[in-house]
């Protein structure tokens, strides 16, 4: 593999010339959404796309359709959830730390168009601050690592990050959330795996939305992680005209397990201005999910969540297996739709009450 991931990062389509002339669009109109949200394609990703349309193409080449007005620029309201510039910090013991602005390929379906490749959303000097925030949180055990790609850094740069992160005692495990094995799997070269695996426990969640992205090159990227010891998750967005269909995401959940990529989460589109169009219904999702559990290996189903919009954090969206409880039965529908009824517990009081003095872990929890 060639390890010049940078020059293959200069070579990137980006000029609004350059695209509309390569996939034969309107300048104007490209002209327009670039000012929007930035347009940029790496070689390696634009050489997948066969025809107009098709997955590839959809997940980063312009569309008018970005244009409409429909949907919110920040719907999961992380900028409330905001302290610093850098953290968005909704749940009691992890934080996102936004480190890049930057990502190889635009996807145009976006959460964060609004910050994600506008230099002064996410600025450099914000990750002193972020690191600072995180020495001050000692609830903080979990930091994900995100952006925009936290790998369009240099290497030095995040090692920088990960080496401050490792000196703050209550910081337990960190995360990296990532596309560059999808748009630029030259990135992962054996120097940048050999500064990761000095990190442990480091996690990389990778971000694959079709099966056909998972190239020969994009394996060897992941089996240079996966052999570092790193486990690898994987989180898809679901998407319209990409992956709307229960047997391409089969396909593509059984085929990241044989590159040790575990799935993690299926992405409800979220209500992000300009991506209506990617939009599917909730019924979609739930059918997908019905098509994996029990069809195929339980290690291939991800949880379909949602985003809750304004902030909630995410919600996990499950078919319905459980049918009826009362107090005698619970009925319940398996993957096949046979029905089946367990029996409750007659006379819960009858369950003797354990008297074993032990630490009261509820209360003892650092954000209680
Ligand atoms: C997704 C997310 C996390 C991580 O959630 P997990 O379910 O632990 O993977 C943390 N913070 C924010 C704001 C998030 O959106
Ligand atoms: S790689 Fe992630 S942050 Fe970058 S454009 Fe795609 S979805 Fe947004």
């Amino acid at each position: 593999m060639g390890e010049d991931w940078q020059q293959e990062l200069r070579d990137s389509l980006r000029r609004p010339e350059q695209i509309a002339l390569r996939f034969g669009l309107n300048l104007q109109m490209v002209r327009e959404i670039a000012r929007f949200f930035r347009v940029q394609i790496t070689p390696y990703y634009a050489n997948l796309i066969r025809a107009k349309g098709d997955p590839f193409y959809r997940q980063v080449v312009p569309d008018p359709a970005e244009l409409r007005s429909d949907g919110v620029l920040d719907p999961l309201a992380e900028d409330e959830d905001s302290p610093v510039p850098s953290i968005v910090h909704r749940y009691p013991d992890r934080v996102l730390f936004l480190v890049s602005h930057c990502c190889a390929s635009y996807c145009r379906f976006c959460t964060r168009k609004r910050k994600v490749g506008d230099p002064k959303k996410i600025h450099p000097q914000a990750i002193e601050e972020g690191l600072k925030y995180i020495q001050n949180h000692p609830e903080v055990r979990d930091v994900i690592i995100s952006g925009g790609d936290p790998l369009m850094l240099s290497d030095r740069q995040l090692e920088y990050i990960l080496f401050s992160l490792r000196q703050i005692p209550h910081v337990e495990i960190l995360r990296i959330g990532t596309r560059m094995p999808c748009f630029l799997p030259q990135r992962i070269t054996k120097r940048l795996v050999n500064r990761l695996r000095r990190y442990h426990p480091l996690y990389v969640n990778v971000h694959f939305n079709h099966p056909d992205e998972i190239t020969p090159q994009a394996a060897r990227a992941l089996n240079r992680l996966a052999d570092a010891g790193i486990p690898l998750g994987n989180q898809t967005v679901l998407l319209r005209g990409v992956n709307d269909d229960p047997l391409i995401m089969r396909h593509l959940m059984q085929k990241l397990l044989t590159v040790r990529v575990r799935p993690y989460y299926i992405y409800q589109a979220d209500y992000v201005k300009g991506t209506d169009h990617f939009r599917t219904t909730i019924e979609k999702g739930l059918e997908i999910m019905e098509a994996l559990r029990g069809w195929t290996s339980g290690l291939a189903v991800p949880y379909f969540v949602i985003d809750a919009p304004g902030g909630g954090g995410k919600i996990p969206i499950l078919p319905k297996y459980v049918q009826e409880i009362t107090a005698e039965k619970v009925v319940l529908r398996n993957y096949q739709g046979e029905t089946f009824v367990y029996p409750q517990v007659k006379e819960k009081k009858e369950i003797p009450e354990i008297k074993v003095p032990c630490v009261d872990l509820e209360a003892n929890l650092p954000w209680r």
